[in-house]
């Protein structure tokens, strides 16, 4: 039989592809969102499934229903979405732990944090390991989202340390796929929206700065696997395609995919943007078995495809 599962952010890029695989696998599934950078066409087409249920909620408020499993992965995600209101994110991360872990010691059900790989800042070690403390800015101005999301891991130990709470604290690194939002300003979203449109595509600082790119299905195949797992696997787990890219590197790939005649032009580099970035998965790929596969350039060519649509 299925399992009951709460999914907080369900109408979310990730959580959107999270609620679908749940309910292929046979489970039943509460997606909890505030829509603030969620969007009912991401999940419109599992409105009729009998085992789906959405509820407009946001996490800084308690919430009481029964579940066996969380996924929390409601927060904003994009560096232009989550500094729109910078206290907003912090709570929503800090105070939405509070309020799942609240619910999670009550139901006895296991929760699965979505940390990031910025909690590694700009990061000194490369690649970067569990075992990496990080290099964050406390005070810049994507600490609402770094140190939100590290106060978050904290709350998780926590209770687990001291209320026996199972957890699962997953670092998820750049990820991308359809259903990223057209307007967030994720590297991925903006190249291949401006491609598609012939804009000039806008790298910020020399282009350089590396990422590692996940395509979504075999992020969301390896969170189902780590919230499956056994119990005493608690995480910290890094989760990514180690494959690292520069930005430079995107861009040119992107322009060729899409056969476009977009210039690349050079824009300012935002602070504290982190210069390279690139998951050491060894400890998913020993205890999960898991290895992500998807080369960039076919993942780019399904998410492509997905722009030619919306646009
Ligand atoms: P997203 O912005 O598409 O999804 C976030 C969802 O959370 C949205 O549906 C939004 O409406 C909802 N939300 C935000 N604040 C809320 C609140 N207070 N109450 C209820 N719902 C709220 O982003 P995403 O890329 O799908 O990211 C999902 C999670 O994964 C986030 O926690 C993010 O930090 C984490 N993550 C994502 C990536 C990535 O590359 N996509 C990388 C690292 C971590
Ligand atoms: N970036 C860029 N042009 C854009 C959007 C982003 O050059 O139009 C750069 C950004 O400065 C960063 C990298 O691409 O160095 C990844 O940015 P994104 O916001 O996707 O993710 P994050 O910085 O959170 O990893």
């Amino acid at each position: 039989m299925g399992k009951r599962i709460l999914v907080t952010g369900g109408a979310g890029f990730l959580g959107s592809h999270l609620c679908e695989k749940l309910l292929n696998d046979g489970n039943d599934v509460i997606c909890v969102d505030n829509y603030f950078t969620g969007k009912k066409a991401n999940i419109i087409h599992l409105m009729d499934n009998p085992y789906f249920e959405v509820i407009r909620h946001d996490i800084t408020m308690p919430i009481f229903i029964e579940a066996d499993q969380i996924y929390n992965l409601a927060c904003p995600a994009s560096p232009i979405h989550y500094q729109y209101n910078a206290i907003k994110t912090i709570k929503t991360s800090v105070m939405g732990a509070i309020n799942l872990l609240g619910l999670a010691k009550r139901l006895r059900a296991k929760i699965l944090q979505a940390s990031t790989s910025e909690v590694y800042g700009d990061p000194e070690i490369h690649p970067q390991k569990e075992e990496y403390w990080g290099n964050v800015n406390p005070i810049g101005l994507r600490s609402c989202y770094d140190e939100g999301k590290r106060c978050a891991e904290s709350l998780f130990f926590n209770y687990h340390r001291q209320n026996h709470v199972k957890i699962k604290v997953l670092r998820i690194f750049n990820t991308y796929g359809p259903r990223m939002d057209l307007n967030d300003g994720r590297v991925i979203s903006n190249f291949i929206v401006q491609a598609l449109r012939n804009q000039d595509i806008t790298i910020y600082g020399d282009g350089k700065q590396t990422r590692s790119f996940c395509y979504v299905d075999e992020l969301i195949d390896g969170m189902i696997a780590f919230m499956n797992s056994r119990d005493d696997f608690t995480g910290p787990l890094n989760m990514g395609n180690p494959n690292e890219f520069t930005i430079l590197d995107l861009a040119r790939k992107i322009i060729a995919l899409t056969a476009s005649g977009s210039k690349i032009i050079f824009k300012p580099l935002p602070a504290d943007d982190p210069l390279q970035r690139q998951p050491d998965i060894q400890l998913a790929r020993k205890e999960l078995n898991w290895e992500p596969n998807i080369h960039l350039e076919e993942g780019l060519k399904k998410t492509i495809e997905y722009f030619k649509k919306i646009i």
